[in-house]
């Protein structure tokens, strides 16, 4: 089903203008609505739109958003298979929930599995790639579906292989038994750990720039003494300073605008190029 929707109702940071073209995947069958579709290059998909902010004019191109959900453990094989659109913090629930232990580090991180894929999620030393077998995507030219073992998905920091119109469907996860103390202890730990030093997940999109080999990008920003510095009130959080806050009502231009000033000054004071971690999509000059 094609509908019209609002960009800022599909994302954490909650702004960006209208898109014509928003597709939704409730079942396979639905990946026959992108038949038709031939502009690759205008072609966005979606995950829970948790590291991405739309400009304010919009999308003119197709966003497509994966909504499939399902989840199956495998105890035999050792094994997890789930589909692109699972909440993240809900698959550290499921694992726990099967005294499974490593996706401990997924409890505070409002993503999706396909969300994860892309941008090999990760927090506390632990990557999302790292409990990748293999993953599922449907080729949008060649309408093919195809498997990509974990190798072959390249994981590195904050980054995977390129996708090229490819959605991801469906993952296959290692499904280690572990300790439910410890289990239980560390998800705790976790989620105390985010309350303490982060900002709630509304209105952000968790950290702007990648932290570098030797530098923490929040803390070049905190000692460049932009905390709390905004634009139009898009501001650097006092909390976390890689954490950028757009309270309701705020433009993404003013994100835009606040993200290249904070890069300009830690690059003149300190010399570093700070490169963006959050995806600004659309036209924003
Ligand atoms: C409060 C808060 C805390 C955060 N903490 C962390 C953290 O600790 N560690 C971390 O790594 N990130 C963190 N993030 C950022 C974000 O949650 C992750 O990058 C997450 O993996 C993005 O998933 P998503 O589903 O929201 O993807 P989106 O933001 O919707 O998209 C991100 C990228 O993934 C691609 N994508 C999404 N779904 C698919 C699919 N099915 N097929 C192909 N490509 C797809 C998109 O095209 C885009 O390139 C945080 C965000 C917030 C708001």
């Amino acid at each position: 089903m094609i509908n019209r929707i609002k960009l800022s109702t599909v994302t954490t940071y909650k702004f960006g203008g209208y898109c014509e073209n928003f597709i939704e995947l409730n079942s396979k069958e639905d990946l026959n609505h992108l038949k038709n579709l031939n502009n690759f290059n205008k072609i966005f998909i979606l995950g829970k739109g948790s590291n991405v902010a739309f400009s304010d004019k919009g999308y003119e191109g197709t966003v497509v958003r994966s909504n499939l959900n399902d989840i199956n453990y495998n105890s035999e094989k050792g094994e997890i298979k789930v589909e692109a659109g699972y909440y993240l913090p809900d698959l550290a629930r499921f694992y726990k929930k099967h005294d499974l232990e490593n996706a401990e580090f997924l409890i505070g991180i409002p993503g999706s599995v396909g969300g994860a894929v892309k941008m090999n999620a990760g927090a506390y030393e632990n990557e999302f790639g790292d409990i990748v077998k293999d993953v599922q995507t449907y080729n949008l030219e060649s309408r093919k579906f195809e498997i990509f073992s974990s190798e072959e998905m390249e994981f590195s920091y904050r980054k995977s292989k390129d996708l090229k119109n490819r959605i991801v469907i469906s993952v296959n996860l290692k499904a280690l038994p572990g300790n439910p103390n410890k289990i239980n202890k560390k998800l705790k730990s976790y989620i105390r750990y985010r309350k303490r030093t982060q900002p709630a997940g509304i209105y952000n999109a968790g950290s702007v720039f990648k932290n570098g080999d030797d530098y923490s990008a929040g803390e070049l920003i905190d000692k460049a003494g932009l905390k709390g510095y905004s634009v139009d009130g898009v501001r650097v959080s006092e909390k976390h300073a890689n954490f950028f806050i757009a309270p309701k009502g705020s433009k993404a231009t003013s994100l835009y605008n606040l993200v290249n000033y904070v890069k300009e000054k830690v690059e003149t004071q300190q010399g570093v190029s700070l490169e963006k971690e959050i995806l600004f999509i659309g036209d924003f000059e």
